[in-house]
Formats: C-alpha cells, sequence, structure tokens
C-alpha cells in the first residue's frame, strides 16, 4: 500500500502480522502483503477513531487481530464456493465481520448496514483509505432495507455478528437472503438454548439451521460456533416487523411470561 501517513503510534507489529498470517491460513486464506498493509491501516483508524468515537472496547493490537480481524474471518468457514458473492453485514458497528472479509477476500460485492451515524462516518473513512470504492456503506435499520426491493432477497450471505438474540436477529437477517442463501452469525458460548428459542422464527422466516459450525481462534479458550441459517422458502412479506419489534418480541418467544427480547437488550 506504501501509505506512510497513518495515524496514531500502535499498528502491528512483527508477532501480530504473523499471528493475523497464521491465523488466516487456518481458515484458507493465502494473505499477501498489500492485505495485510490494509489490515495494519484499518486497526490504526480504529485506534485513533475510537478516541473520539466509541468504536470497539478492544483496544490492544494483538487482541485486535485476533477477537475482530480473526473472529470475522471465522465467516469464511460457512462461505459458499465462488467468486463475486454478494455479502452483506447487517449492524456492522466498526466494520465486523464486513470489512476483515473484504481486505481478504476482494472479489466480495460488500454492502455494509449500520444504525448510528458516527458509526457510519467511521466506515465511510476508513472504506476511502483502504482503497474500496466498490463497498456500499448504508446508514439505516434492517428493519426498513429489508422491505426495499433493491435489498430484499438479494445477498447470498448476510453476516451479523453481535446483532441481537438469534430469533430477532433471524428476522434481521434472514429476509436479505436469497433464496439458496444463508445467514452467518459467528456466537460464543452456549447457543444451544440461544437457538432452542429461535427454531419458531427461523421456520417462520423461511429458513434452515444448520448445525452450528465449531471455530477455534488462537489464544481465545472460550467455545465459538458459527450459526448458519440457509434460506429455504421466501420470507412472508409481513417480515421484518417495525422497527425496535424484532428486538421487544422475539417471533416465537412465548408471551405469557417475562420477554426474553428485554431481558437480553437490558443485559447487553
Ligand atoms: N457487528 C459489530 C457491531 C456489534 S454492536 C461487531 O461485532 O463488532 C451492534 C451494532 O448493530 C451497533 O452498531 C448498532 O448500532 C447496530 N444495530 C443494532 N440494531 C440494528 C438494526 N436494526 N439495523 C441496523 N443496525 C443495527
Amino acid at each position: 500500500m506504501g501509505r506512510r501517513s497513518s495515524p496514531g503510534p500502535e499498528g502491528l507489529g512483527p508477532a501480530e502480522r504473523a499471528l493475523l498470517v497464521e491465523g488466516a491460513r487456518a481458515f484458507g486464506l493465502a494473505l499477501g502483503a498489500d492485505q495485510v498493509a490494509q489490515f495494519d491501516r484499518y486497526l490504526r483508524e480504529l485506534l485513533d477513531w475510537n478516541r473520539r468515537v466509541n468504536l470497539t472496547a478492544i483496544t490492544e493490537p494483538r487482541a485486535v487481530v485476533i477477537r475482530h480481524f480473526l473472529d470475522s474471518l471465522s465467516c469464511l468457514l460457512a462461505f459458499p464456493a465462488g467468486e463475486g458473492l454478494a455479502v452483506i453485514d447487517v449492524g456492522t458497528g466498526a466494520g465486523f465481520p464486513g470489512l476483515p472479509l473484504k481486505i481478504a477476500r476482494p472479489d466480495l460485492r460488500l454492502t455494509l448496514l449500520e444504525a448510528t451515524a458516527k458509526k457510519v462516518r467511521f466506515l465511510e473513512h476508513v472504506v476511502q483509505v483502504l482503497g474500496m470504492s466498490s463497498v456500499v456503506v448504508i446508514w439505516g435499520r434492517a428493519e426498513t432495507l429489508a422491505h426495499d426491493p433493491d435489498h430484499r432477497e438479494r445477498y447470498d450471505c448476510v453476516v451479523a455478528r453481535a446483532l441481537a438474540e438469534l430469533a430477532a436477529l433471524a428476522e434481521l437477517c434472514l429476509p436479505f437472503a436469497r433464496l439458496g442463501g444463508r445467514v452467518i452469525a459467528p456466537k460464543k458460548g452456549a447457543v444451544a438454548a440461544e437457538i432452542a428459542r429461535a427454531r419458531t422464527a427461523i421456520s417462520l422466516l423461511g429458513g434452515r439451521l444448520w448445525e452450528p459450525v465449531p471455530v477455534t481462534l488462537p489464544e481465545e479458550p472460550e467455545r465459538r460456533f458459527l450459526v448458519v441459517i440457509e434460506k429455504v422458502q421466501p420470507t412472508p412479506p409481513r417480515f421484518p416487523r417495525r422497527p425496535g419489534m424484532p428486538v421487544r418480541r422475539p417471533l416465537g418467544v412465548s408471551r405469557g411470561r417475562p420477554m426474553e427480547g428485554e431481558a437480553w437488550s437490558a443485559s447487553a
């Protein structure tokens, strides 16, 4: 890349570069020097902007490599074969997992969707300095954009990390997937209960769950999985419901008792 005007002192040192390259290789990727330079620039911009805009609680470069970059790249384990896939990242925040995927796989046709304006400004900036003019950055909510015919059922892969509990995530994401496409959501810890609560929602929305795909990251003992939902039927036009509803009243979660969706939001 040859850009020497990077802000901030902390970039990727030799040890972090090696960790990134080795970690990516475990997901079947051979990162070149230009790609490593893009990750370095992304890290510097993230840490620089993070002083003014709340983007991430993870600020140590080695931890960013593992818990943001490699965790994002793990989604590739559930990608279908083929070049030029259309991918949307719903609730991308500071660009995770979408931007690491695009750095590693420049052939992807990537759309980033984010509801918070300050984060969108960061995304527009970082996409520009990384020279990724083809990435589409959208400021908006999934509940609205998923009813836009230019986006509804248009994507091969819908990725979402830390967006919502699975039942709500399915309502926010499945409408974007084309028939035969899939939603890929990295999850940590005990996913079984979350999956059980989301089963009704997923079938209502036209999805079919895969067995969770186990993921291991360097130096991270916690169990991780990719939850993968294949789109097997069109999503009924009434979904997603109006903004806020998918999280407040998750589909298929019983109304007779305190709503899990609220418990989730309160503790998130
Ligand atoms: N995916 C990122 C950010 C997770 S935080 C990561 O893993 O680091 C969740 C993000 O989703 C927040 O930035 C929030 O603004 C955004 N978000 C939440 N609900 C949304 C919705 N309905 N539509 C679009 N973005 C949403």
